[in-house]
């Protein structure tokens, strides 16, 4: 995959793009808050989009059935830029929470989830530099938290 210098936002504009479909069918709405000024990241356009497309889906699975709120913020924090996935679904028990990146740990039935999502994103963030974090609360939600080191624009 090929490592450029790209805006975080228009990346989360994009994602929400494609996902609307989705979410319009999930009762989910689907807001954006978008940090201005933010610094480009170096990392590779599409796994990138993959890691948010992952994290959007498995949101959308937890506020099953019914819907809810899913929202995706960006800002900067000195030389990190943070994007928070935050959704109002099922949250993740605290004895879950220690298991969730490690492959093939799924929750859903045989045939809906591998439980690969959260371990490959969790590996390519990595080799980005970036770190993932979670903060869940159950029957209340869940935030997931990716912190990618800013580039300069001539990166
Ligand atoms: P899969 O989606 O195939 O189950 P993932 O690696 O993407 O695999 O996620 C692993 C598990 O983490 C899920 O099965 C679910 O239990 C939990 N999980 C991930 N994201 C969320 C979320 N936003 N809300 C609640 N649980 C979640
Ligand atoms: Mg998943």
């Amino acid at each position: 995959p090929t490592v450029m210098s790209f805006d975080l936002n228009e990346l989360v504009r994009e994602i929400a793009e494609l996902s609307a479909q989705r979410a319009k069918y999930a009762n989910v709405v689907i807001e954006t808050s978008l940090g201005d000024n933010i610094a480009p990241i170096k990392a590779s356009p599409s796994e990138m989009q993959q890691v948010f497309l992952n994290l959007v889906n498995n949101a959308i699975d937890a506020m099953d059935p019914g819907g809810g709120n899913l929202d995706i913020s960006t800002r900067q924090e000195g030389d990190t830029v943070l994007t928070l996935v935050s959704d109002t679904g099922s949250g993740i028990p605290e004895a879950n929470l220690s298991r969730i990146f490690d492959p093939f740990f799924t929750t859903k039935p045989v045939g809906k989830g591998t439980g690969l999502g959260l371990s490959i994103i969790y590996g390519i963030v990595n080799k980005m530099g970036g770190t993932i974090s979670v903060d869940s609360a159950v029957g209340r939600g869940t935030t997931f938290t990716i912190s990618m080191p800013a580039g300069s624009p001539d990166d």
